[in-house]
C-alpha cells in the first residue's frame, strides 16, 4: 500500500511520492535553538521526526536527514552578552547536553547537521538574489527587509501553509525580533545591522556589519544540503507561522522554484492539561525527568503513544502507564527468546537424535 501523508500544504492527506523515482528522499527537520536545555516538547517534535525517518527507511528509502543547529538569534544574543562570555563557548554546552539527550531517547543521529553560524555567505547569497529581483529592501535602519507586498506582486502567494488573509495583514510592520513567540505579520527581517547590544556577535556583509534573521538559516542550510526542491520538512506546529512561512517566501523568491513538496508538522504537548510554563511549575527538560527516576525508553514509549498531529496532554501518571507498557513488551521480548532458545534445544536434539 502507498505510503499517505498529511500535507500541511494542502491540507489534504496525499500518497507520498518523492520527487526523485530512484527512491531518495531529501528530509529537513528544524533543529534546536542552542540558547538552553531543550524541554519535552521540542523533544516530542525530535522522536516524531526519528519516527518519520525510521519508517521511511524501513519502507525501503533511502533518506538524506538533515537538522540544522541554530546557533545564532536574539536569545543566544542576550545570554552571551548576560554572561560575558563567546557566542561559540555559550552554545557549545547546549549543542552537547541536546545530542547527549536525543541519544537517551534513542533518536537516530541526522546525516547532516549543519550550523547556522558555518553558513552565513550562503545566507547572504540567498538576500542578494532576493534584492536583485527587488523582493528584499535596506531600510534606514540599515537592516535587510523582505518585502511581502513585492513578493506577492512577482505572482508567489505568501501565507500558503496557514492560509493567511494577506488584506487583513498589517502592512508596514517590520519585525526585527526573530524570537520564537514572535507572530507578527508582513515584511521580516533577513538581515539585521549590527546594534550595540550584538558585541562582537556580527559578520561582514555587502549591506554593512550584522547578523542573520532566523528564517533564512534554515533556507541556506536546506536548500545547500538537499537543493533547492526537496521532498519533507518537519517541525512543530508553532513554527509554521512565521518561520516555515517565511522560509518558503525566501527560498522560492530566490530561487523561483518550488521550495518542499511535503510539509509535516507535529502538534504541541501540554503539560498535565495546560501550556508548559516555569511559572506553572510544569516546564521539564528530559533532564528533570530522568532526574525523577524515568529514563529515555519510556518518556519515548509515551510521547509516541499519541498520533502526532493532536495536541498531546502529557501527564506524570501518563509517564507511569508508558513505565508499565515498556515492562509488559520487555516481558514478552524475554519469554519469545526464551521460547525460541528452547525451540533451538529442541532442533538440536532433533538434529542429534536422527544421527
Ligand atoms: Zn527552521
Amino acid at each position: 500500500m502507498a505510503l499517505h501523508l498529511h500535507n500541511t500544504l494542502s491540507r489534504k492527506v496525499e500518497p507520498f511520492e518523492p520527487l526523485d523515482p530512484d527512491g531518495s528522499v531529501g528530509m529537513y527537520c528544524c533543529g534546536p535553538t542552542v540558547h538552553d536545555f531543550a524541554h519535552i516538547g521540542n523533544f516530542r517534535t525530535f522522536v516524531f521526526a526519528d519516527l518519520v525517518r525510521r519508517y521511511l527507511e524501513f519502507r525501503g528509502y533511502d533518506v538524506n536527514h538533515v537538522m540544522n543547529i541554530t546557533d545564532v538569534e536574539d536569545k543566544i544574543i542576550r545570554r552571551v552578552r548576560e554572561q560575558n562570555t563567546t557566542l561559540a563557548e555559550y552554545t557549545a554546552q547546549y549543542e552537547d547536553a541536546f545530542f547527549a539527550d536525543l541519544k537517551v531517547l534513542n533518536c537516530t543521529e541526522a546525516h547532516h547537521i549543519p550550523k547556522a553560524t558555518d553558513h552565513i555567505p550562503e545566507m547572504i547569497d540567498i538576500i542578494s538574489k532576493l534584492m536583485e529581483r527587488g523582493i528584499a529592501y535596506q531600510a534606514a535602519d540599515q537592516s535587510i527587509y523582505f518585502s511581502i507586498e513585492n513578493y506577492q506582486g512577482c505572482g508567489c502567494q505568501y501565507g500558503r501553509l496557514v492560509k493567511l488573509n494577506f488584506e487583513e495583514m498589517r502592512q508596514g510592520e517590520r519585525v526585527s525580533d526573530d524570537e520564537y513567540e514572535k507572530e507578527s505579520v508582513a515584511d521580516f527581517a533577513l538581515w539585521k545591522a549590527r546594534v550595540e547590544e550584538d558585541g562582537e556577535v556580527y559578520w561582514p556583509s555587502p549591506w554593512g556589519e550584522g547578523r542573520p534573521g532566523w528564517h533564512i538559516e534554515c533556507s541556506a542550510m536546506s536548500m545547500k544540503l538537499l537543493g533547492t526542491s526537496f521532498d519533507l520538512h518537519l517541525g512543530g506546529e508553532d513554527l509554521a507561522f512565521p518561520h516555515h512561512e517565511d522560509e518558503i517566501a525566501q527560498s522560492e523568491g530566490a530561487t523561483g522554484k518550488p521550495f518542499v513538496k511535503y510539509w509535516l508538522h507535529g502538534a504541541h504537548l501540554l503539560v498535565e492539561g495546560k501550556k508548559m510554563s516555569k511559572s506553572l511549575g510544569n516546564f521539564y527538560t528530559l533532564r528533570d525527568l530522568i532526574d525523577k527516576g524515568y529514563d529515555g525508553r519510556e518518556v519515548r514509549q509515551l510521547m509516541i503513544s499519541a498520533h502526532y498531529r493532536e495536541t498531546f496532554n502529557f501527564t506524570m501518571a501518563g509517564l507511569d502507564g508508558a513505565r508499565t507498557a515498556m515492562a509488559r513488551i520487555d516481558e514478552c521480548v524475554a519469554k519469545l527468546r526464551d521460547a525460541k532458545a528452547d525451540a533451538g534445544d529442541a532442533t538440536a536434539d532433533a538434529i542429534a537424535g536422527s544421527h
